[in-house]
């Protein structure tokens, strides 16, 4: 770091793929908005600094919520503002030397966290310092108890509904703003065409394309979905993304398929992705529906994280953006119907625009730089 220049640090933990792809989004809007005049850095606190077992969450959390019911009791039970004080009073005399490392080791004029997990252990570290703090909350409507913790110079967050729940959970108003969820420029500024990004992909383009995404880790019954998907012989091609699961990527590669199908690990590219297809089957995850709403792709929800994504399926729902299917037949009904009538894929696409927030990203970086003593010349 530069001494002269203000200095951010990011919280992250690559616990899902959500609290990384918005971390790297403020980054990027920052850089775009005021180059060179701050830098930052984003520390997996879990990974980095956590002592045992909980530096292994990342690794812990894809098998743990393949478990929904176990997930859904933890959720529930940790859910309230005082539980969530109870469970780090008790995890404190663990966690406290390697939260102090962390303090150490990464002096900076901003945190900002981006987990839900690293409000109250650094808040309590923070106490007698004068670091401010931000949260960018990037669950969108059932946000967790965790996420909210006054001492927070500010709270961002990316609904009304989320807004509510902080004040509901004992935050004051005026610490909380409705943003959105921040989301890679890219998704914002789409240069090329669809055709022209199927053609550089190697996908077919005389087909729609059904896009299928289970979050970072490639979770819900992704392999089961595609299969039914396989099975129905729809008139369209499969883009599959396994992300991280790897043993998924490689049943799939084995898999005999009777429509052109393209499967991918890890992608970097997402919004060309997201661009280049016309309808999105995805677990609930809010920055995948945050980016389809942008890129206005309808939204076929086939899987949830029980408690954090069951207000993001209802959003989705409500406001017309996308169907809840949670069985791959429902799935397949849905594809069939919009392969067949496209004009109820375009009223959806629509309302995926009508609440899509693309300037978020540029309006937490404008509000993290004022922070750190930045602004926009007039
Ligand atoms: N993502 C990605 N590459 C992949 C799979 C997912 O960049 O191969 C990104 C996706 O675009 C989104 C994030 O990972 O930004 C997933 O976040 P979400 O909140 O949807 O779900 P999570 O994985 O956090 O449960």
């Amino acid at each position: 770091r530069q001494p002269e220049i203000p200095h951010i640090v990011f919280l992250f933990s690559d616990t899902g793929g959500g609290h990384r792809s918005a971390s790297e989004a403020i980054i990027e809007a920052i850089e775009l908005e005021f180059p060179n005049q701050i830098t930052y850095e984003m520390v997996d606190l879990f990974r980095d600094y956590a002592p045992p077992p909980l530096n292994k969450a990342p690794e812990i959390y894809p098998p743990l919520s393949r478990i929904p019911a176990a997930w859904s009791f933890g959720y529930r039970q940790t859910n309230s503002p005082r539980r969530i004080r109870n469970i780090n009073n008790v995890a404190w005399p663990y966690i406290r030397r390697s939260i102090y490392r962390l303090m150490e080791e990464h002096p900076c004029d901003l945190i900002v966290s981006v987990h839900p997990l690293m409000n109250t252990p650094v808040l309590r570290t923070l106490r007698n310092r004068r670091n401010p703090f931000i949260t960018v909350v990037t669950d969108m409507v059932s946000t967790h108890a965790a996420w909210y913790d006054n001492r927070a110079d500010l709270i961002i967050v990316p609904t009304n509904i989320a807004r509510e729940n902080g004040i509901e959970f004992g935050i004051d108003p005026e610490k909380i703003k409705v943003v959105g969820l921040p989301v890679a420029d890219k998704f914002c500024h789409m240069k090329e065409d669809s055709q022209e990004i199927r053609q550089r992909l190697g996908w077919p383009t005389d087909l729609p394309v059904i896009l299928l995404i289970g979050g970072g880790e490639g979770m819900g019954p992704l392999e089961k979905t595609a299969h039914a998907i396989n099975d129905a012989h729809l008139n369209a091609a499969l883009v599959i993304i396994a992300g991280r699961n790897r043993d998924l990527k490689d049943r799939l590669e084995k898999h005999n398929w009777n429509m052109p199908v393209t499967i991918y690990g890890f992608v970097k590219n997402m919004p060309d992705l997201m661009q280049a297809s016309n309808v999105l089957v995805t677990k609930a995850g809010p920055g995948t529906i945050s980016e389809a709403c942008i890129a206005g792709l309808p939204i076929i929800l086939y899987s949830k994280m029980p408690g954090q994504e069951d207000g993001n399926v209802d959003y989705v729902v409500n406001e017309g953006a996308g169907v809840w299917a949670p069985e791959p037949e429902m799935v397949v009904q849905t594809l069939q119907k919009w392969l067949r009538e496209p004009e109820l894929r375009w009223q959806t696409a629509s309302a995926c625009r009508r609440i899509a927030r693309p300037q978020a990203a540029r309006e937490i970086a404008r509000i993290l730089a004022a922070r750190v003593g930045i602004t926009h010349p007039e």
